[in-house]
């Protein structure tokens, strides 16, 4: 009863959001922090969306992301992780805040609609989930990536399947080493309940929330290419960007470093 009272927080900044009554039908943000939400700064990556810093205006591939397999044929980012899009992934992942999803998921689907060389029909088009661990799902009760995909799998018009699954998780990720790291994360992935479906879709959109070092995308696209995925794109909410960064506020043309 109270949800239809009381106006609703906003995710972004906890101020409360003025004429929001009811927080199944409001976006959990207010306007400042919708304004504030910022794509990555361009020049970037052809295929995987990096910004490249003050490099030359034109399409250069950024070399971090060689060693994908070819199937991950783009990686693309809604906005870059620094705030308020922090908050909404905190709020999303730790926070219990599944309401966040949605309107992450649609500025995800807004950023793949600005890719019209890509078919995101339904019967050529299929949405995959990066899958978490079972005792993840169990702690947090979901696994945001799904959360996602399904909002994006509703916006597109085409279908959820659960193509993988992820394996117990070995040692914690925070005590390897850079290369033990990509081992173990190559060793993360195996096929989910629906991964007979994947060799039906010419175009697979792989969801998660964030993108980091991208060794996620490169495992979970590796393990898609060993059930038949024929082109895989993955979409994540928000994108971590290379230090010293600055995100350019409108009409400035400051950029980092990488
Ligand atoms: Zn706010
Ligand atoms: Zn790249």
């Amino acid at each position: 009863m109270l949800g239809f009272l009381l106006p609703l927080k906003c995710l972004g900044c906890g101020a409360h959001i003025p004429g929001s009554g009811r927080a199944e039908a409001s976006d959990p943000l207010c306007l400042d922090c919708t304004l504030a939400l910022r794509p990555l700064p361009w020049p970037r990556c052809p295929r995987c969306d990096l910004p490249r810093g003050t490099g030359p205006d034109r399409p250069v591939l950024c070399g971090r992301c060689n060693d994908w397999p070819p199937v991950l044929s783009r990686a693309v980012a809604a906005v870059a992780l620094a705030p308020p899009a922090d908050a909404l992934v905190q709020a999303l992942k730790y926070g219990g805040w599944d309401v966040a999803a949605a309107p992450m998921g649609r500025r995800m689907v807004h950023r793949l609609r600005r890719m019209p060389e890509v078919d995101f029909s339904a019967p050529r088009c299929a949405v995959v989930p990066v899958p978490t661990t079972p005792a993840r799902v169990r702690t947090r009760g979901y696994n945001q990536a799904e959360r996602l995909a399904r909002i994006v799998a509703r916006e597109l018009g085409s279908p959820l399947i659960e193509a993988l699954a992820r394996r117990p998780s070995g040692p914690s990720q925070v005590a390897l080493q850079a290369e033990e790291r990509k081992a173990n994360v190559q060793m993360a992935f195996g096929p989910g309940p629906a991964a007979s479906r994947v060799a039906h879709y010419p175009q697979l959109i792989l969801v998660d929330d964030v993108l980091t070092t991208g060794s996620t995308a490169g495992a979970a696209a590796s393990a898609l290419a060993g059930l038949g995925a024929k082109s895989v794109i993955f979409v994540v909410f928000a994108r971590t960007l290379p230090r010293p960064v600055a995100i350019p506020v409108a009409g400035s043309s400051s950029t980092f470093h990488p």
